[in-house]
């Protein structure tokens, strides 16, 4: 019985994780699991779980959350902040830690899971972003390891001979990451001025949370993808390609020397991803329906609008700058996606403001937490003092 904390169970990614826990009662059980503020969707979680630990990120909230699961007869411990998180990452019941918060509030305890040696499911791309470095640092001096939930890279990670493969000594070409291109494809600049968000958040093939519904219009979410591969897997700038596929069937391939690319292919359900690596080396049922080609028919791949979605180039330009640069790119993006979702940015602001910030932060070397946690802050901090300034 492998014992599973999940950072983030309330959220899309920790529901599909739940799910294909719940379809193997005898292989997972979930030890710990944490939320945001929502106390009743947290409290609903652990009736239907039993899980050793239960947390609440918001430490107002503990003492309700404390409450509610005494009312249930539980013996689930209740924790709450930082410290509660750090908690669910590091409790040593559990062998594995699905790091599935989403955006720079995953950091820590995604951080806390790879220095205490956990094998972590990663879906906390932001984390790997900010500090990639740092987390397979971690990662290497705990003997911990990382297996991929975002699709493309799982893919990928399915697609290599061995997970910490040496890409050269592999002959391996390239990396390319398919895009679905998201709700906005195939428009142009002028029609997007006065879109909603939740004309952002209707994405044709996936069902997500809002942030990373919104990266996905932008293509922000493939500009951190690229950034996730490149720490992932040692991709450098020039191995990542980009291609969009409207299906979303192929999630990502894999070119060799020899002129071979493998590819791996699916509908698009994260409970695949979360079964493969849940159970990885081996395989277990996930309840997603089997890819069926023949209704499928087509499968289509065409460049990304690089004009109209500046926020993959943004992102391309920060990996290759390196140091704070992609730490700078998050901060700016969550500051305009949360003003976006707010309703007080336009969505085409969103690119211009990360530009701007970029623009006026240039990357300095970051090689310990408290340079990139102080690069963070004055990311946001200046990106806000643009927005008020420049765009609203
Ligand atoms: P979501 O918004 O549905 O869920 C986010 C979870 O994080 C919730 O449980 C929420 O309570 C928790 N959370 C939010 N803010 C927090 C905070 N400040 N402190 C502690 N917990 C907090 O998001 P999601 O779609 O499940 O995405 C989660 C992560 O997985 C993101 O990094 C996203 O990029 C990545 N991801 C998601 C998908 C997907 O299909 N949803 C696919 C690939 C990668
Ligand atoms: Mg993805």
């Amino acid at each position: 019985m492998k014992q599973v904390a999940i950072l983030g169970a309330t959220g899309s990614i920790g529901a599909s994780a739940l799910d294909v826990i719940a379809r193997h009662p005898q292989r997972y059980r979930a030890s710990a699991l944490t939320a945001s503020r929502n106390v009743d969707a947290l409290v609903a979680l652990c009736q239907r779980f039993a899980p050793d630990l239960a947390v609440i990120a918001e430490e107002s909230l503990e003492a309700a959350l404390r409450e509610k699961i005494a009312a249930t007869g539980l013996p689930t411990r209740v924790s709450s902040g930082r410290q509660g998180l750090r908690e669910a990452a590091t409790q040593s019941s559990s062998e594995i830690v699905i790091a599935a918060i989403v955006g720079s509030a995953g950091l820590d305890s995604t951080l806390a899971a790879a220095h205490a040696g956990k094998r972590l499911l990663l879906a906390n791309k932001e984390a790997v972003v900010m500090a990639g470095s740092l987390l397979f640092d971690a990662l290497r001096a705990s003997g911990g390891d990382l297996i991929p939930i975002d699709s493309e890279h799982n893919a990928i990670f399915q697609c290599l001979p061995n997970p910490r493969v040496d890409l050269a000594r592999a002959g391996v070409r390239k990396v390319v990451l398919t895009a679905s291109g998201g709700p906005f494809r195939g428009k142009a600049r002028a029609d997007l001025a006065t879109v909603t968000p939740d004309q952002a958040c209707a994405h044709p093939n996936w069902r997500m949370g809002r942030k990373i519904s919104v990266d996905s219009a932008t293509l922000m979410n493939k500009g951190l993808e690229v950034i996730e591969a490149h720490w992932l897997f040692g991709a450098s700038a020039a191995q990542i390609e980009v291609v969009v596929h409207p299906q979303s069937i192929v999630h990502s391939l894999v070119e060799y020397a020899d002129g071979s690319v493998l590819a791996q292919l699916g509908n698009p359900d994260m409970r695949t991803a979360l079964a493969h690596a849940l159970a990885w080396p081996d395989r277990v049922e996930s309840g997603v329906a089997p890819l069926d080609l023949l209704a499928i028919g087509q499968l289509n791949f065409e460049a990304p609008d690089r004009q109209t979605f500046r926020c993959l180039d943004l992102a391309f330009k920060a990996l290759v700058a390196g140091g704070t640069a992609p730490t700078t790119l998050n901060a700016a993006n969550e500051v305009a996606v949360a003003a976006f979702l707010e309703g007080t940015l336009p969505f085409l602001a969103i690119s211009e403001l990360i530009e701007a910030t970029l623009d006026f932060l240039p990357a300095a070397p970051a090689s310990d937490l408290e340079t990139l946690v102080y690069a963070d802050l004055t990311a946001r901090r200046e990106a806000q003092r643009i927005m008020q300034r420049s765009f609203c």
